[in-house]
This record gives C-alpha cells, structure tokens and sequence, in this order.
C-alpha cells in the first residue's frame, strides 16, 4: 500500500457504505492495520491508501493510557480494543467540553497543529464482521475517532484548524503538494 497525501483528489472524496462483510474485506482491514502499525500511526483512514470506502483502522496505546471506554454499554480496559476497526462510523457528541491538542496526519508529513476537538464522543459503527457497536469513549481515542471518521467524510484536519494556525501551515502544504505524490 502507498500513502496518498495531501493533493491527491482521492483525500475529499466521501467514502461508500461498506455492505459486503466477506473475506475479502476481512483481508484489506488486516493489510490497512500492518500499514498504520508499519508507518507509525495511531490511525489510518481507507482514503489514505487510495480507496474511498468507510473503513479506518486505530491504535492510540502508543500515546493514551487514560480513554475511558463503554462499549455496547459495557465498561472495559480501552486497550482491549486495539487494534479498532471501525466500518460505516457516525458520531455523535457528548457534552460541550473540547480541547486542543497537537494531531499529525499520515497525508500530511511534518504537520503537527493544534486542533480542536469534542473531548467525548459516541460512534456507532460496524466491525470487520459486520456486528454493530456503540463506543462511548473520550481522550485521544475520541480525538482520533474523530479524526478518522473525519478522512471518510472527506474533511482533513487543516480544515478544523483555526484560521492563524491554518496560516501558519500554509506553506508546508504547497510544499507537499509539490514534492509528494
Ligand atoms: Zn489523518
């Protein structure tokens, strides 16, 4: 798998419904997993290896110790669920509370911003196998759920920059466009 980054039209695209939970599906969530592991991520969008279908795949352990996770109304160890898999995903907000914290982006090589994010979420989503789940969770893991969630959409993380860091960055985007296809 190669790693589009940032000017490559594949990046806005809106990812299709996956509706085919088979063994090959299966195989291309295992192949997006060693990828993100492979490239040192904590998350990994389907967009990002050229496919705009409503798959991501996440692994905060290396950064969080702290998100509290409910899963399908059971409380359990965050780290249990990693590697996440999350197929079809739609968020919903819990409460008004945001913080900002630095995020990187895989498509974005060097660009580690400030960003605002939700600070606990739901997501309803399916796995691998097609089971549907609720995950209530916070902390990094809602921030990259979010995040993720956000590739599948064809929104990226310059776009929920305030507008001084946005400046900011401005020229390392030219620059990627440039120099990374
Ligand atoms: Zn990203």
């Amino acid at each position: 798998m190669d790693i589009c980054y940032y000017g490559n039209p594949i990046l806005r695209e809106k990812g299709r419904l996956v509706t085919q939970f088979d063994k090959a599906l299966q195989d291309y969530v295992r192949a997006l997993t060693a990828e993100m592991y492979e490239k040192d991520g904590i998350g990994l969008a389907s967009q990002q290896v050229g496919q705009a279908v409503q798959i991501a795949v996440i692994d905060v352990s290396r950064v969080d110790t702290t998100p509290e996770v409910l899963l399908d109304g059971k409380v359990l160890h965050f780290s249990l669920l990693m590697p996440l898999v999350i197929i079809n995903p739609v968020i919903r907000t819990i409460g008004r509370e945001k913080t900002v914290r630095d995020e990187g982006c895989l498509s974005f090589p060097e660009i580690f911003e400030p960003v605002e994010r939700v600070y606990e979420i739901e997501v309803k989503y399916q796995d691998e196998h097609g089971q549907s789940h609720a995950l209530r969770c916070n902390a990094m893991l809602a921030r990259c759920i979010q995040h993720e969630t956000d590739h599948l959409n064809g929104i990226l993380f310059i776009d929920r920059m305030n507008k001084n860091v946005f400046k900011q960055v401005e020229p390392q985007l030219e620059f990627i466009k440039q120099n990374y296809i």
